[in-house]
């Protein structure tokens, strides 16, 4: 698409994802005027925006000549899950660390890691890193020949896919004043921010922080966004090498309980999108960014002629978890559900 895009990467996905408008939710809201990017819809293995990144990291992989891919995240990882299915579409094997209690059945994400092959070493979230490295030494002492990939795949390699999925978003000629999305890792927003200044894109990138106090994600976004962008540069780039973490939208007001906790916003949301669009939202991440979208549209924070692009990341596995279900079944309007 970009001759200019590198690292290089290997096909996982079905790209451009499509837009869509969502005239019935813009209806509901009494405005902006909303579009939706559907990343949920990247192609491999129930979609989401990890498989952009994971592109490019088995692309890097590949160069080194490794043979398994090693990662870590939440038991319902959607990161996880979309990496097993990248290792089982290309003949790696696949090692993941999972960081919290392991369930007593399989469901969602992990009942999918299953079925891709995936080998999985659990750990306390307070042990995750030391598990993480313990468990890469070991596969390279047995000659596994093992990559490891960074939690959600955000090094300046997988965030670079987002600065050419932003470049594709330009290419399907939507210029829209607002992106907003979840946010957490920070690859996706890094990246959307390195091909924004990249490609000149002029409306605004405003992340919904899923876990962290913008304090955190911001001086970390605007650090990863710098590492893309010279990644990406080539010798006739002028371009501004560097972000400051004042260049990073961050809101951090939807964050409510914290990681994988949903309330009252999310339920509203997943019901919303459900309800007049036909589209699902995930608890944890997605229904979290898209209750702070409706937070937003309703405070009056988006202009009504704003035309406002929700770009959805993925994440539908985790609705078939069961440690969603209760909150679920409440989340329809349906009297006789508990
Ligand atoms: C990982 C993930 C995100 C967050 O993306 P980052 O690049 O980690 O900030 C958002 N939505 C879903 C569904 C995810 O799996």
């Amino acid at each position: 698409m970009d001759a200019n895009i590198h690292p290089g990467r290997v096909t996982l996905t079905q790209l451009p994802t499509p837009v869509e408008p969502l005239d019935r939710l813009s209806d509901w809201l009494d405005g902006p005027r909303l579009l939706i990017k559907r990343d949920d819809l990247t192609g491999l293995a129930l979609g989401g925006n990890k498989t952009r990144k994971l592109e490019y990291l088995l692309h890097d992989a590949r160069q080194q000549r490794a043979r398994a891919l090693l990662t870590t995240g939440a038991v319902q990882s959607n990161h996880c899950r979309q990496t097993a299915a990248a290792a089982a579409k290309t003949g790696m094997e696949c090692v993941l660390v999972l960081a919290g209690e392991r369930p007593t059945a399989a469901s969602g994400n992990l009942l999918l890691d299953h079925l891709f092959g995936a080998e999985i070493v659990w750990c306390s979230r307070e042990a995750r890193d030391d598990t993480l490295e313990r468990t890469y030494r070991a596969a390279q002492a047995a000659g596994r020949r093992p990559y490891l990939i960074p939690y959600g795949g955000s090094n300046p390699i997988g965030a670079a896919a987002y600065a050419a999925a932003l470049r594709e978003l330009m290419d399907q000629g939507v210029r829209p004043d607002w992106i907003v999305f979840a946010s957490s890792s920070g690859g996706t927003q890094a990246g959307l921010l390195a091909g924004a200044r990249r490609h000149r894109f002029p409306g605004q990138i405003l992340g919904i922080s899923v876990d962290e106090p913008a304090t955190i994600l911001k001086p970390r976004i605007a650090a990863l966004a710098t590492g893309t962008l010279r990644l990406l540069e080539t010798a006739d780039d002028r371009i501004e090498p560097s972000f400051a973490p004042e260049d990073v939208r961050v809101n951090d007001e939807y964050v409510g309980a914290g990681y994988g906790r949903p309330a009252e916003g999310e339920r509203e949301a997943i019901q919303a999108f459900s309800h007049l669009e036909g589209i699902l939202l995930d608890p944890v991440y997605t229904g979290r960014a898209a209750a702070g979208l409706i937070g937003l549209a309703r405070q009056g924070f988006f202009g009504k002629e704003d035309t406002v692009l929700f770009w959805h990341t993925g994440g539908t596995p985790a609705l078939f978890s069961e440690s969603y279900r209760a909150f679920l079944l409440s989340a329809g309007d349906n009297e006789d559900q508990d």
